[in-house]
């Protein structure tokens, strides 16, 4: 029986693709060593998967930035700024596609989500110049090598349906007219790759969401002839990350040999899946969860796997992991810190390979009892930890009633925080963060590792907000903020002082390119023992005489970076979380402060894949969110702060959320989005920022008045606060201080003149 994972991490053990990449970047290392360091990952990558107990390692999925563009690169889609193509993308424009290219001032392609994962990929362009042919030998040279290796190689392609579905187009353009060239490519580039190897994997993940009306269209005619292109090599249609539903009859007409799919997220419907497969198809069953941290419950995974096998007999069946394994670290065995009961409970990317090794294994007809038993002692070992599921916890979220969801009417708020507040019109003040130098990371490392005492860690902090909050005096903002000197990471510094939450030394996911992320893991019930941000905030509104806004991370945007729990809904866990962050913002008004931002960066990216259960999702989002602030006075003004533009699916959402001012990304898209803000006649205050942080540049008095006055032609001046469009974390003070200043003064002008 084949067992195989879709793709696993490429980023290295010990991030070595980062150190690699960013070396090159700088120029402190060749193009050569680079590539020697990509080789060696891949040989190790391999390994894993071999040594492990795989039939097939996966081929094509390793990438020095992103799949995406590997893909864009094979198809020879460079956009024009970057010059043209003559013959194979070279790695210096491989990497401006990926970056910009700083010294011709060129912008890099966009980027963006991949589906709901933390994961970003390059959106592909087609213009009218755009010359579709092949231009990257990547593929097969990767192929090659893992034969040199003696290993079998199963070739991975994202299939064209999915990647014209996330591509962009110019105006005028129509992608979908490119189809039969890509196809042409796919072919020669399949037709290559045939007389290699046994299986070769197209991803058409896109067909895990609903699909537009091009892609239903196209995918059968164009997933036959790549088949065609194969010959008698093997082709499996790979989907994954949710529900096939109206795909399935697309798959079963495609002429694949196999086909993947999730077997847990479309349980409810398997037999209806199947039945629908012509009997010489093949079904891949993605049952090791690919987008997770948890052990396999391999008795339980057995039971379903039996079921399947029942329907389609063992030659039909191949075992896999529900997704690729990008989206988990790469190896357990690393973690020196973890509680060893917690780590006994957890399994990463090489961890997965076994489990999927030996679920294929656990069909054969030995006496596995053995092995079985050993994996139920460990889940009622997780089952019955008492840190995992806590009565009080549970008590108290089973209370949580109607009125604790609701705040009095906006209307009625408004005039009773003006009152003492006495803001000026178009009040001006910032999303949190100033900048992290390098004293302050370095303190809070020392502070961790126990190198510096308590005391010496909160004098340096105590002074790094105290010269936030003089910055801010100076400059004349209105409402003031600490700086969040103390914050490695917004959700990693609430999660490190919450119960229930555990945190991995090595355990780095790649976010983008060289960029990784480390998520919290949420093991157990959720609480907060005692305050988190109170004392600090106090000390900043203790230096001065204008508000200070605290500053809480949201319960979604909690959930939606972290590992979660397998044991419980999404929802469960998130209302725990609100009920942690409602008492820190319940301390914080104990502690005198009447402004308090309650961050939701990820609220947007939470939503699921298929429309059908958007609103689901938003409903408990937005509850959630209204748990953790409706508990405060109604002089009290609660901020939320959303890191993102597009908005126009889930506005009503969004006015649901009932927070008194919200500051959103704007500058960037040039305040047109307030346009649906108007339309719905938003009825609280907001703040569309208008200096793009994610730019070193200074942006000018007169650019940022001609925004504040954009701004005033959609939301009423009554209403209007005057911000950045986030954090200042990643930028330098000299920056910082000159783009403040001018954000102030433009404030102040418009101000003189509405
Ligand atoms: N308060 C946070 C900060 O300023 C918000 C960050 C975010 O939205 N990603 O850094
Ligand atoms: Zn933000």
């Amino acid at each position: 029986m084949e067992a195989h994972v879709l793709g696993f991490p490429r980023i290295g053990r010990g991030r070595e693709l980062k150190r690699a990449l960013e070396a090159y970047w700088r120029g402190e290392s060749s193009a050569e060593a680079l590539l020697h360091c990509a080789e060696t990952l891949r040989e190790q990558n391999w390994r894993y998967q071999y040594d492990n107990g795989l039939s097939l390692v996966t081929v094509g999925d390793f990438s020095l930035y992103d799949q995406m563009l590997d893909t864009a690169c094979m198809l020879g889609m460079v956009p024009p700024r970057f010059g043209t193509v003559n013959g194979d993308v070279d790695l210096t424009t491989y990497f401006h596609m990926a970056r910009g290219d700083a010294q011709r001032n060129i912008p890099a392609m966009e980027m963006t989500k991949w589906f709901d994962t933390n994961y970003h990929y390059l959106v592909p362009e087609f213009s009218a110049q755009t010359n579709i042919q092949l231009a990257s030998r990547k593929l097969l040279d990767e192929t090659h090598q893992a034969l040199a290796l003696g290993l079998r190689p199963k070739p991975v392609l994202i299939g064209p349906i999915t990647f014209l579905s996330l591509s962009k187009q110019e105006d005028g353009v129509n992608r979908w007219e490119f189809l039969p060239q890509i196809l042409d490519v796919y072919c020669q580039m399949i037709q290559r790759l045939a007389p290699l190897c046994d299986w070769i994997q197209i991803d058409e993940p896109v067909l895990c969401t609903d699909l537009s009306l091009e892609g239903k269209a196209q995918a059968t005619t164009t997933w036959q002839q790549l088949k065609k292109a194969a010959g008698s090599c093997q082709v499996l249609l790979a989907t994954y990350f949710g529900r096939l539903d109206e795909a399935v009859p697309l798959i079963a007409a495609s002429g694949c040999d196999a086909i993947h799919l999730d077997v847990l997220r479309n349980e409810s419907h398997l037999t209806e899946i199947i039945q629908q497969l012509p009997t010489s198809m093949m079904v891949s069953a993605g049952i090791v969860e690919g987008r997770n941290v948890w052990k396999n419950d391999l008795r339980c995974s057995r039971e379903r796997l039996d079921r399947l096998r029942n329907m389609i007999g063992d030659e039909r069946l191949m075992i896999g992991s529900t997704s690729s394994l990008l989206h988990v670290p790469v190896d357990l065995f690393q973690e020196q810190q973890l509680d060893p009961a917690i780590k006994s409970w957890l399994a990463f990317a090489v961890q997965k390979c076994r489990e999927v090794a030996l679920l294929a294994h656990l069909l054969d007809d030995g006496d596995h009892e053995a092995l079985l038993r050993g994996s139920d002692r460990i889940q009622n070992c997780r089952r019955s930890d008492s840190r995992v599921e806590r009565p009080l916890v549970r008590q108290r979220a089973a209370q949580v009633c109607d009125a604790m969801h609701t705040r009095t009417a906006y209307a009625l708020r408004r005039p009773q925080q003006a009152q003492w507040l006495h803001l000026p019109l178009l009040p001006t003040t910032t999303i949190g963060s100033f900048p992290q130098t390098r004293a302050i990371r370095l303190m809070r490392r020392r502070y961790q590792s126990g190198e510096v005492s308590e005391q010496v860690y909160r004098t340096f902090m105590q002074s790094e907000i105290h010269n936030a909050v003089s910055e801010q005096d100076v400059l004349g903002l209105d409402v003031l903020v600490h700086g969040e000197p103390e914050r490695n990471d917004m959700v990693e510094y609430f999660g490190q002082q919450m119960d229930g939450f555990c945190f991995s030394e090595h355990g780095w996911v790649q976010s983008y390119g060289s960029r990784c992320v480390k998520p919290p893991i949420i093991y157990g019930d959720v609480s907060r023992p005692r305050p988190i941000t109170v004392e600090w905030i106090r000390y900043a509104q203790s230096l001065t005489d204008k508000p200070i806004k605290g500053m809480v991370t949201g319960p979604v945007t909690m959930l939606c970076w972290s590992f979660v729990r397998d044991d419980l809904p999404r929802d469960v866990v998130c209302r725990q979380l609100a009920l942690a962050v409602r008492d820190e913002v319940q301390d914080l008004e104990q502690a005198g402060i009447q402004l308090i931002q309650i961050d939701e960066a990820a609220l947007r990216e939470g939503m699921p894949l298929r429309k059908d259960e958007a609103e689901t999702y938003l409903r408990w989002a937005v509850d959630c969110f209204r748990l953790t602030s409706a508990g405060v006075a109604d002089t009290t003004q609660i901020h939320s702060h959303m890191c993102y533009s597009d908005f126009n699916t889930i506005l009503p959402w969004i006015a649901a959320m009932d927070a008194d001012v919200i500051s959103i990304e704007a500058s960037r898209s040039n305040m047109d989005l307030l346009e649906g803000f108007r339309r719905l006649e938003y009825p609280n205050e907001i703040g569309p920022g208008i200096y793009d942080i994610h730019s070193p540049r200074v942006p000018e008095v007169a650019e940022l008045i001609d925004l504040i006055w954009r701004a005033l032609e959609v939301v009423p001046k009554e209403k209007l606060w005057i911000n950045p469009d986030c954090g200042l974390k990643t930028r330098q003070w000299p920056e910082v201080r000159a783009a403040l200043r001018n954000m102030v003064s433009a404030a102040h002008q418009v101000r003189q003149r509405v």
